[in-house]
């Protein structure tokens, strides 16, 4: 561009000194851009001309004004395309900005509406594993309550396509039915005084986990501490069985439950014949469990370990024939409550309900027998406390309940709903502790503990 300029330069420099000489024809454009013609002949003396500067110069002048305009133009152009690039650029930048934003708002957006859905489906859960209140509560061995899901207000809701504004409308009826039922379940409560009598179940509260199973075998298990313990082993002393297997006959032995926790056990019994299910229990130093594939209960005595006692269990059904609706052989479970030793079981000619008898802790004999209506099948697992037969009503639920309990005295049951909570989705033992009032459970690999409120029985109240 420069070189350009220079030879145009150059070029009417030497037009002007060869027009000093002779006539000359000039020819160039004037500011606008028009072609200007201008002819010149040397004047014989300087001071004739009538002006100083004349075409040549103008021309000139013209010309330089085109260079420049055209200079400036090049220039002052060539800036103006990286101007634009550099706008535009800073315009994608924020609108690319504004997009990111609005992108993390609505995955906020998202993730909360996803933990909405996941409360409501808790919610849900919780209200259809509720049985209905009992409308009679005079009758006597009703069948535990477990309404089907399909008429429950709440999975009719569910069942609602979607609509705006569905999601907000369908969590605070949930949250609403909760509420009122939670309400009407405060209301029921007795007034909170301390009652230490042989009472009846009033609340579990949420488990405390002490030890989780270290291998696949202790999926399922049974652990327990003896509520009358004998020398040499202590009140402290915690047992445990892993029940996964088709040889089941380890027991392990913690001095308390801190080792338990820690996993370090002081004593581990080799049982004589293996184990099956998971009812097994600890009473007055001695080990009761069923033979595996039979009715046969064996009484173990740990400080001689030796069978002391073993015995069929009249009718029983066994190795899956009637057991609990988690399946796991648990045909015959064994209980230990305030009143003694007691077997949970069903026969063929109970056709699957739960039947309920009191052993002789000393030879296995059956002492008393009751036959309910609760179908064994029916109910996730049992446990006795003070004569009185309970029953879970979910072993996966999270959030599930006490729903049914058959008192031994009256020979009568009826529906409950105390709240009861399954933290590992896979609860496969429940026992009571008298000595502890406190439920020991297994659930998914974790050995877990409910501590429990018992109230006044009704008739002393
Ligand atoms: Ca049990």
């Amino acid at each position: 561009m420069f070189l350009v300029l220079s030879v145009c330069i150059l070029g009417l420099l030497a037009s002007q000194s060869d027009a000093q000489d002779r006539a000359a024809l000039w020819r160039g454009n004037d500011r606008s851009g028009r072609c200007q013609y201008t002819f010149t002949v040397a004047s014989p003396t300087e001071t004739s001309c009538p002006q100083a500067g004349g075409p040549e110069f103008e021309g000139i002048k013209a010309r330089l004004s085109l260079l420049e305009a055209l200079v400036s133009k090049l220039t002052g152009g060539g800036n103006a395309p990286d101007a634009r690039l550099q706008e535009a650029l800073t315009r994608a930048v924020g609108e690319r900005n504004l997009l990111q934003g609005e992108k993390e708002r609505l995955e906020r957006e998202l993730g909360s509406l996803q933990r909405r859905s996941e409360e409501i489906l808790r919610e849900t859960e919780r209200l259809r594993s509720r049985p209905c209140p009992p409308q009679t509560p005079s009758v006597s061995g009703g069948a535990p309550m477990r309404p089907a899901g399909g008429s429950s207000p709440v999975s009719h809701l569910m069942a609602r396509p979607n609509r705006p504004g569905d999601s907000m409308s369908l969590r605070d009826s949930v949250w609403q039915q909760g509420f009122q039922e939670l309400k009407a379940e405060v209301t029921e409560v007795p007034a909170p005084e301390e009652y230490t009598g042989c009472g009846v179940l009033v609340s579990v509260s949420a488990p405390v986990t002490h030890r989780k199973a270290d291998s696949i075998a202790g999926k399922y298990g049974v652990w327990m501490q003896d509520p009358e313990a004998v020398a040499p082993y202590g009140p402290a002393m915690a047992w445990r069985i892993d029940t996964v297997g088709s040889d089941v006959r380890q027991l392990f032995g913690y001095e308390d439950m801190e080792q338990l926790s820690k996993g370090f056990p002081t004593k581990v019994v080799l049982l004589p014949e293996p184990l099956e299910g998971t009812g097994a229990v600890l009473y007055r130093g001695s080990l009761y469990y069923q033979r595996r594939r039979s009715r046969t209960l064996i009484r173990f005595d740990l400080a001689s370990e030796s069978v002391a006692a073993r015995r069929d269990l009249p009718h029983a059904g066994f190795h899956g024939q009637f057991p609990y609706s988690w399946g796991g052989y648990t045909d015959i479970d064994l209980a230990v409550d305030e009143r003694g030793l007691w077997a949970i079981y069903s026969t063929s000619k109970a056709k699957g309900a739960v039947v309920l008898s009191r052993l002789d802790p000393h030879d296995l004999r059956v002492t008393k027998s009751w036959e309910t209506n609760i179908r064994k099948n029916s109910a996730a697992n049992a446990f006795l406390v003070c004569g009185r037969l309970y029953t879970v009503a979910s072993y996966g639920a999270a959030n599930t309940t006490v729903n049914y309990v058959f008192d031994t005295e009256s020979g009568r049951g009826r529906p409950l709903a105390v709240p009861f909570a399954n933290k590992y989705r896979y609860n496969s033992m429940i026992d009571y502790n008298p000595a502890q009032k406190k439920l020991f459970a297994w659930d998914n690999f974790h050995m877990v503990s409910y501590d429990l409120r018992l109230g006044r029985p009704p008739a002393e109240a």
